[in-house]
């Protein structure tokens, strides 16, 4: 089976589990996800599932990626996203295509360095990468119009709350170190709403407000 015929096969999926927003389908055909793992793992790219990218780390299963997306509203194209936990890049490389800039944080350095170079070999000129603890924010770009969260925190981290513009939307795991629920939080004035889109599993957010490491 080739690329095409793998990466429709696994919208397909994504379209049955859920993902009704064609936006957010275009963007899974326009970003190859073998790309963004290991040439040994490329034929089980465009499975639904988690894969290992190194250093303990997961490049995100794809419906949970079209998941957050969806949920993300991005509806416009001018929005300044901040992303926490760039991992392989697959998940910023997705938003890339929707946003106006993309500010995405990286605790591990390899990593991050890794999906930059991959991310400007791409052509993606719309991201701006930095490794750092991403609990902070990224103040100096506050306020952001979405923030994505790729890891389970304890709690949503104040920090972050603070940097969410009024009518921002941010999706964040919340929970257990081995269990969260994908909360979603929409900014209106000092109001923060938020409900939970379902249980998922991600791995741990590590920082100043997020678990030790
Ligand atoms: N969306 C990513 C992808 O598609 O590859 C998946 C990211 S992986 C599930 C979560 C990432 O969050 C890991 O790379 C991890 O190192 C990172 N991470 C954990 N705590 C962090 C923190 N405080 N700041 C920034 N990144 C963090």
């Amino acid at each position: 089976m080739n690329i095409e015929t793998r990466q429709e096969r696994l919208i397909q999926i994504l379209k049955k589990k859920g993902i009704t927003e064609e936006p957010v389908l275009e963007a899974f055909r326009k970003v190859p996800r073998h790309e963004f793992v290991d040439s040994d793992m490329y034929v089980k790219a465009y499975d639904d599932t988690a894969l290992p990218i190194g250093h303990g780390q997961t490049i995100s299963q794809p419906y949970v990626v079209a998941l957050m997306t969806q949920l993300l509203e991005l509806n416009k194209r001018d929005l300044k996203i901040l992303e926490i936990g760039t991992g392989s890049g697959f998940q910023t490389a997705i938003l890339a295509q929707f946003s106006l800039r993309v500010y995405t944080i990286e605790r591990h350095r390899e990593l991050g360095d890794k999906s930059r170079v991959k991310l400007r070999e791409m052509g993606y000129a719309n991201v701006t990468f930095r490794v750092g603890d991403g609990t902070n924010g990224w103040p100096q770009w506050a306020p952001f119009d979405r923030i994505i969260v790729t890891a389970g925190a304890p709690v949503t981290p104040n920090t972050l709350a603070a940097q969410l513009a009024d009518g921002g939307i941010m999706v964040i795991p919340t929970g257990s170190r081995d269990m969260q629920e994908l909360m979603v939080y929409k900014k209106s004035g000092d109001e923060l709403h938020s409900y939970s889109a379902g249980s998922v599993v991600f791995v741990p957010l590590i920082g100043q407000h997020g678990w030790d490491g």
